[in-house]
């Protein structure tokens, strides 16, 4: 592995040489959103200026161009997930990724006395479509446990997958713990008993090289703003076998082969999923975006995070009074975290005058928060844009903020 030379990476990255409140910027809410090179702004930028049309549609000039743009983003995404292009809807984020599926999958097909596994360490977005689906199915929803160090409690989650259960959702990493869950190991399990898996993939795709068709799932969520790209993109790889049988989601333009009042044909899949003008703009930024992950190489982004997380893990641990919410036995670089007798929200905010950005609240999962008995942490989420310095930086703001608040 040739040395990567990390300041000089993080220049690519122009927000970062912002100032807030007078402080330099630290930029710790990479889990919340990732910040942008600018190979993708440009891309975004260039393709405004100079190739701007829609796709699908027109055969001038720029019709083509913009539609060539697009398919290829379809073709860098599917190469970096290890899928095939045709299997990979192109849509605005995991949470319409998960909701296609629960939508077009889920609802036709569940019925009372179904079950749905989750787990507690789920985002909402992996929690309340399945609610809905539930609610008009007459389908129960049962929760995997997880235990102190926020690992999934494996034999119970297993225990749960009785005959009842059509569907598992679970977190590929969790937002909140940094938990790397064992997605191909609990597929394994899942597929031997029949049932689907959907993987919030969210929080794994920034951070680690993905092999999508090795874990054995069938469904497979990413978002595309985590990950270097522009926010309003996404993308849900399904199996073919489900992408054909599952009727549309959404109707409208794209989407079809021909329309009549008596009846519609639809396009195959990806496109019957892909109705109306898509977010072109984002997807050829995320298409950069993935260029730009390649080429420093995930597996490379990964242990530049894991060094990060290791030294700001030993840092927080020895301050007085803090308390870090997960240690699993393998965990991507995010810290939720408090200290004895200050609000989250209130850290957060001192934190911020320091030039310091964490998240403060639920991250949208409260039923893990209950877990804790806690009404919300801060969280501090590393990408392998930071640096050690940062690191630093963030520890001596919170010692300061820390005396303050005491
Ligand atoms: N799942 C997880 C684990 C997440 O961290 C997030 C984003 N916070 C989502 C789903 C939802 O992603 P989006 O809002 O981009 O659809």
């Amino acid at each position: 592995r040739t040395p990567i030379d990390w300041a000089a990476i993080r220049k690519d990255f122009p927000v970062l040489k912002r100032q807030v409140h007078g402080k330099p910027l630290v930029y710790l809410d990479s889990a919340n959103t990732g910040q942008k090179p600018s190979k993708v702004i440009d891309a975004v930028d260039d393709f405004f200026r100079n190739h701007n049309a829609n796709v699908s549609r027109a055969v001038h000039a720029l019709g083509s161009e913009a539609t060539e743009a697009y398919e290829a983003a379809r073709g860098k995404l599917a190469k970096f997930l290890n899928v095939r292009g045709d299997e990979l809807v192109m849509c605005s984020g995991t949470t319409f990724a998960i909701n296609l599926v629960a939508y077009s999958w889920a609802l036709p097909r569940l019925q009372p006395g179904d079950a749905i596994v989750l787990t507690r360490m789920e985002h909402h977005a992996n929690i309340v479509p399945w609610q809905l689906v539930a609610e008009r199915t007459g389908a129960t929803i049962k929760v995997a446990d997880i235990d102190e160090h926020g690992d999934l409690d494996l034999q119970h989650l297993y225990s749960l997958l009785t005959p009842e259960v059509k569907l598992l959702g679970v977190a590929h990493v969790s937002n909140v713990l940094g938990t790397v869950n064992p997605v191909r190991e609990i597929c394994r399990e899942a597929r031997k008993r029949g049932i689907v898996t959907v993987v919030d993939g969210s929080q794994a795709a920034p951070h680690r090289p993905l092999d999508v068709a090795a874990i054995g799932c069938d469904f497979y969520a990413i978002t595309g703003h985590k990950m270097a790209g522009p926010t309003g993109t996404g993308v849900l790889w399904a199996r073919r076998e489900h992408l054909d049988a599952m009727p549309p989601f959404l109707g409208g333009g794209e989407m079809i082969r021909e329309v009549r009042f008596d009846g519609t044909v639809f396009n195959d899949a990806p496109h019957k999923f892909e109705a109306g003008t898509p977010n072109i703009a984002g997807f050829i930024g995320l298409g950069a975006a993935v260029d730009y992950l390649s080429a420093i190489g995930m597996a490379n982004i990964e242990a530049r995070e894991q060094e990060l997380l290791a030294y700001a893990t030993q840092q927080l641990d020895g301050i007085d009074g803090v308390r870090i919410f997960g240690r699993a036995r393998e965990k991507a670089a995010v810290i939720s975290f408090l200290v004895e007798g200050a609000h989250a929200h209130d850290l957060a905010t001192l934190l911020d005058l320091e030039g310091v950005a964490v998240r403060s609240g639920h991250h949208c999962a409260h039923p893990l928060m209950h877990h804790f008995g806690v009404p919300a942490t801060c969280r501090a989420s590393f990408a392998f844009y930071n640096t050690f310095e940062e690191v630093d930086a963030f520890v001596a703001a919170l010692n300061k903020v820390r005396k303050l608040l005491m």
